[in-house]
């Protein structure tokens, strides 16, 4: 007997066997059709089953597959590193490709570091991030991921990177709310330096908007204004994770624009190849590659597939595609229309404590109780429940965790292809509201 073991050992009823997948729908073998709103996990960021896509695979497989990052490098690959350049905002200029997510921040950490030992600052070593993150699954991205449900089993081989509170307006460490922010939690990290020693850190790592770990946290105007000050103060590179938000899952090509800042590192990922081929990136800016370029010249990370021309090729066609049809522009209007009627949602559901997020990423806080925003106890799997009652009507949700503690509390994640339509957003939000009910009814 032989099976693919992904989660679970036994395949159940709640893992059906996907058949096919058409714009923001999937289809199992049995006939069922799920609504993709959460886009697999975060990824499939032009909905399943794009023609011209599969073309350009086809195309790239007629001509080569692979080549040996070490030997060539290939047209495809070197088409999108241009493409990229030209498509980021600022000058993030060199992108060094790899094959998923964890290994894109993996790769930005070993390269900040590289940076200051080729300016002869080798004790700079430390990569620093917050809780309530997520940078990756390996042993060096969960090192920087303040994830406790996914740190917990491995702590023992981990480093302590993450060091500051998360921007988590809806659960402020300091009993502040965007009215009277005074950024408290953005400041902690000049502290933070100060207390650990700016000549041991390299960098400073964080998610624009924190995804799996808090269910789209969105930082208040001036946050990452600061924070990227600070860091250059101290003399600190600034890492943006856009694994998640990069690709225009948010209104536009990375989250860092959207408050004017351009990150040192950026680490790439799921809608890269929006889930039609494994690729991911990590895109360096000049100032950071000079000194590499001019020292030792090799960066010393990489996979055998790094920079495969096949998902090269795929990326490309996503950027084409992205770009052709125009489809970031229209990012912002949809997901205010489909946050506003998520928001209306909470007079029939009160248990809905927040609804959160910029453009197609956005984040749904469950909550015991809307006026003291007490969790659910633990047991209840609130999160669990949401998501699996949606998959019974034919939605997909992706869950996320929250909480102060990063683990107590409950969120999913809406996040749909950018292709969905208005109609589709409506359908969305009425299988949402059939989930809920039939939630709220057991808790009844
Ligand atoms: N960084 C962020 C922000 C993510 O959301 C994820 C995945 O969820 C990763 C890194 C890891 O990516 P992958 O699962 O492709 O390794």
């Amino acid at each position: 007997m032989g099976r693919t073991y992904l989660i679970k050992p036994d395949l159940d009823e709640d893992y059906p066997v996907i058949d096919y997948g058409k714009g923001v729908y999937l289809f199992d073998v049995a006939g069922k059709r799920y609504l993709d709103a959460s886009s697999g996990a975060v990824t499939a960021n032009i909905g399943h089953g794009v023609e011209e896509i599969n073309e350009a695979m086809m195309e790239q497989a007629k001509k080569v597959s692979f080549v040996y990052r070490s030997q060539f490098t290939s047209k495809a690959a070197e088409k999108l590193a241009e493409k990229i350049a030209l498509t980021m905002p600022g000058d993030l200029n060199w992108s060094f490709f790899v094959n998923s997510g964890s290994e894109a921040t993996e790769t930005a950490m070993k390269i900040a570091i590289q940076y200051w030992q080729e300016k002869g600052r080798p004790l700079k070593t430390k990569i620093l991030s917050r809780w309530v993150s997520y940078h990756g699954i390996t042993i060096g991205a969960l090192s920087m991921s303040g994830h406790p449900a996914r740190r917990s089993r491995f702590v023992p081989l981990l480093a302590d990177f993450p060091v500051v509170s998360p921007p988590y307006c809806y659960r402020c460490p300091y009993n502040k709310n965007p009215r009277n922010c005074s950024y408290e939690c953005a400041k902690e990290l000049d502290v933070a330096f100060r207390r650990i020693g700016p000549e041991s850190i390299a960098g400073f790592i964080a998610e624009p908007i924190v995804g799996a770990a808090g269910g789209a946290i969105t930082p208040p105007k001036d946050y990452y204004k600061i924070i990227k000050e600070i860091c250059e103060k101290h003399d600190i590179l600034f890492i943006a994770d856009e694994v998640m938000t990069g690709f225009g899952r948010t209104g536009t090509m990375l989250a860092s624009e959207h408050w004017g800042i351009v990150p040192d590192i950026v680490s790439l990922g799921k809608g890269m190849g929006a889930g039609y081929a494994p690729i991911a990136a990590t895109l360096v800016t000049e100032r950071v590659m000079e000194p590499i370029r001019k020292g030792s010249k090799v960066i010393m990370s990489g996979h055998t597939l790094s920079a495969n021309p096949q998902s090269s090729a795929v990326a490309l066609s996503v950027l084409e595609y992205l770009e052709k049809n125009n489809v970031i522009d229209d990012v912002d209007a949809k997901g205010t229309y489909l946050k506003n009627l998520l928001e209306k949602l909470k007079i029939v559901f009160p248990f809905i404590g927040d609804v959160r997020g910029m453009g197609l990423l956005i984040g749904i806080e469950f909550v015991r109780n809307p006026k003291t925003k007490q969790s659910f106890a633990s047991e209840l799997n609130m999160t669990e429940k949401i998501v699996r009652a949606a998959k019974d009507v034919g939605l997909l949700l992706y869950p996320a965790t929250a909480g102060e503690d990063g683990k107590s509390g409950d969120a999913i994640i809406i996040s749909p292809p950018l292709i969905v339509t208005k109609r589709e957003i409506e359908e969305l939000v009425s299988l949402f509201k059939m989930a809920l009910t039939k939630v709220k009814q057991e808790l009844e």
